[in-house]
């Protein structure tokens, strides 16, 4: 049997009380006003979440005619339990905490509790408004009310809803609500598929965004890359259709019009599809093919940005890519085709995403545009991965030392002075300068 009955409960008018003033409290406070009960906060101070609350509530108040305060600037007294129908208790300190929720059992008043709340006879949900409908996220029970994870639970349900309902997207005006609140506006379930270009950044999952993270939840079909964050597969249900298309170098299992295929043909049986790319879409991720490849096909096609590469792996390895008085820009490339003219490495940073196999030609053409063949580089394989690695070179050595540390991919190789800001690179170059050799 659940320990716990989700009841709607009508609290408009009742008196409840709040013991205590700080952001708990604040919360239960916020919770039990927009139930509409009548108030009242005992606590001898009272934080900013709490005093904005109490002036909001103010004025209505007074309108209605309310003369008793609504906040009573002391310590708890038993008294303050007369005539509630619920309090809450989270002043912070367990003991006080405890003595008004016994006093509540003895009363029989419902009461919430601060701290360990497990004992408590009534836990917070986690709510989500839409209109005039809410939905509450309530822990079941066993192992205590978990408000992580029924906040987290809530953000993935609005996440969801957010995403199927078109018209809260389509609108613009509010794409994307706070977590926990739905923008107004009637659930129209989206009757036709949709295609929405995922960026999934570096490969960790803490540098997913957070419309990433909540398109991902919502998806009915997920086509995913191998250097994308692979953990999210570990989100998503039974239910979706999880179609790995992961290419390796060189290797190329599935190709590009095959996934422009998968995502259009999916998308026009109604489905939700997920696109999730390494890094962002739209810096060698082919993203730009596969939105015009869905706008061809008349299909609806949303973008959402990542988190690059080209920018986040080196600042794994601890190099910024620009930095005042070193370089002055930066120029991501991919080693696969010959560079082009570019900026010189002196004040100029040049990142090379894929092909490492193509360092000797790209040293080569490096230094005839007028490179120093001793410019500091940093190979950095597997950016927050477990293999991650900084091997540090220079322009001139850059293949070889590639070669001999058995660079893998994936790899990101860095040019300029700003490697020299990784940790790893003060030994090398110390032996460089001493003519020990790379
Ligand atoms: N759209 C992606 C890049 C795709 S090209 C982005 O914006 O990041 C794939 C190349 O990105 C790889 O060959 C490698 O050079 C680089 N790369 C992606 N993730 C990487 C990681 N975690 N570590 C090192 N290099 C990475």
């Amino acid at each position: 049997m659940p320990a716990i009955t989700p009841i709607g409960l009508r609290l408009g008018s009742l008196p409840v009380a709040v013991i205590g003033g700080g952001p708990v409290a604040a919360r239960r406070a916020r919770l039990l006003a927009r139930a509409g009960a009548q108030i009242t906060v005992i606590a001898p101070e009272v934080c900013e979440d709490m005093a904005e609350l109490l002036r909001s509530l103010e004025f209505a108040h007074r309108t209605a005619g309310g003369e008793a305060p609504l906040w009573r600037a002391r310590g708890f007294t038993p008294t303050d339990l007369d005539g509630v129908w619920m309090v809450a208790a989270a002043t912070g300190n367990s003991e006080v905490d405890r003595e008004v929720s016994e006093l509540a059992h003895s009363l029989r008043v419902f009461c919430f509790k601060g701290g360990d709340a497990a004992g408590a006879s009534a836990w917070a949900p986690a709510l989500l408004s839409h209109g005039d409908t809410t939905i509450a996220v309530v822990s079941s029970g066993e192992s205590g009310p978990r408000p992580t994870r029924t906040a987290r639970l809530r953000d993935a349900i609005a996440g969801f809803l957010r995403a199927r309902d078109s018209k809260l997207v389509d609108a613009g005006a509010v794409p994307y609500a706070l977590p926990g609140e739905l923008p107004a506006g009637p659930l129209t379930p989206a009757t036709q598929g949709r295609v929405t270009l995922v960026g999934g950044g570096p490969g960790k999952t803490g540098l997913l965004t957070l419309d990433a993270r909540d398109a991902i939840r919502s998806a009915q079909v997920l086509v995913i890359d191998r250097l994308a964050p692979r953990a999210v597969l570990g989100w998503v249900g039974p239910e979706v259709e999880v179609v790995d298309v992961g290419k390796s170098g060189g290797d190329h299992p599935v190709s590009q019009s095959e996934i422009n295929a998968i995502l259009v043909d999916r998308a026009r049986t109604g489905k939700n599809v997920v696109r999730l790319k390494g890094g962002d879409p739209y810096v060698f991720g082919r993203g730009g093919e596969e939105l015009d490849a869905c706008r061809a096909a008349g299909v609806e096609v949303f973008v959402i940005p990542g988190v690059t590469s080209a920018v986040s792996v080196p600042a794994a390895a601890g190099i910024p890519v620009t930095h005042r008085g070193v370089s002055r820009g930066f120029t991501v490339l991919t080693a696969h085709s010959s560079l082009g003219r570019l900026p010189l490495a002196v004040d100029h940073t040049l990142v090379l995403l894929m092909g490492t196999a193509q360092l000797d030609s790209i040293s080569h053409e490096l230094i005839a545009q007028g490179n120093s063949p001793e410019t500091p580089c940093a190979l950095i394989e597997d950016g927050f991965g477990p293999r991650q690695r900084t091997t540090p070179a220079t322009l001139g050595t850059l293949a070889e030392t590639a070669r001999a540390a058995g660079v893998r991919p994936p790899a990101i190789t860095v040019v300029g002075e700003v490697t020299l800001r990784a940790d790893v690179h003060a030994d090398l170059h110390r032996e460089v300068r001493l003519g020990v050799g790379a």
